[in-house]
């Protein structure tokens, strides 16, 4: 149905996006397609070292998911955020990442595992998270085409990752949030992601900060530098919720508390 579309039609999957737009007049799809009724598409599984996630993968489904805790704990933790339950009972990660909201915590986290998406239509094709999100509820995903699966990498012995945010009230989207996974292997990391939410016209990486941690000392120090190396090197937008440098502000605190976290070891870890 979507690829006989002219491109206009829209995927209807938890609604908790799709059908506020809708009464805004945000969005007047052609067409609703709804998928909820194909069941193939709603799983978490472990696939070798990969925890696949289909499209009709329910918020709390995998925010209780053993699997994701297990062998992803940040998701899990990072849920703590989204929404609230009754939202998170039909909303799904996929939506989330498709609708795209550029204050959405899931997407950050999402770049720092250095997550995949699989995209089907008439040309079937794997996105990284690097590439996914474009902008203000802009994707790779086409006009014509749905994301079936989004495939995340299990966190390797000595990776763990944190999340942190400021929001008007809890569950509310992030005014700037902070996601970061890295190894830490005799109290030095490596291979580190650190990516904002709420900042910018989307989601994104500060791969300066990733480089300028790799070797680095897993300390209080550490931590306060990069913090500071951040806060210098983003340029936040501005609105009615919090002015840009508010939000510089929040970039330094929350990029010192989540590094901390992650350093002290009480970032989630795969057991
Ligand atoms: C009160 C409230 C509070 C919320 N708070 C937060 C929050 O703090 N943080 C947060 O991140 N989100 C929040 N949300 C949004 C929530 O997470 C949504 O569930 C999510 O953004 C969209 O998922 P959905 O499954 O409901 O998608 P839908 O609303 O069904 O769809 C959203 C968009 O994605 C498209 N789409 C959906 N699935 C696919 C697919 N498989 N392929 C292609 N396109 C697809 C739709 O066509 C639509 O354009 C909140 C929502 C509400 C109502």
């Amino acid at each position: 149905m979507m690829a006989s579309d002219d491109g206009s039609a829209k995927v209807l999957a938890g609604g908790q996006s799709l059908v506020p737009m809708m009464n805004f007049r945000m969005a007047s799809p052609s067409r609703l397609i709804d998928i909820n009724a194909i069941t193939e598409l709603d799983y978490i599984k472990a696939d070798g070292n990969a925890i696949r996630i289909g499209a009709l993968a329910r918020h709390n489904q995998i925010l209780g998911s053993d699997l994701v805790r297990e062998r992803c704990g940040v998701l899990a933790q990072a849920y703590g955020h989204v929404a609230h339950h009754t939202v998170r009972n039909r909303g799904t990660l996929a939506g989330n990442s498709c609708h795209a909201d550029p204050a959405s915590e899931m997407p950050a986290v999402l770049l720092t595992l250095d997550a995949t998406f699989h995209i089907d239509g008439p040309n079937p094709r794997s996105v990284a998270a690097s590439d996914f999100f474009l902008g203000m509820y802009t994707t790779a995903v086409g006009g014509n085409e749905y994301l079936r699966e989004i495939e995340i990498p299990m966190l390797a012995a000595g990776r763990r990752g944190y999340f942190d945010e400021i929001s008007m009230r809890q569950g509310d989207f992030a005014i700037c949030g902070v996601a970061a996974v890295m190894t830490i292997r005799n109290g030095v990391c490596s291979n580190a992601r650190i990516a904002y939410c709420g900042i910018a016209e989307h989601q994104f990486r500060l791969t300066e900060a990733e480089r300028w941690l790799e070797g680095r000392a897993a300390n209080a120090a550490t931590a306060l530098a990069c913090a500071d190396l951040a806060a210098s090197s983003v340029q936040p937008g501005g609105d009615v919720k919090a002015s840009s440098d508010y939000r510089r502000h929040l970039v330094r605190v929350l990029t010192g508390r989540v590094l901390e976290t992650v350093f002290n070891e009480n970032g989630l870890e795969r057991t």
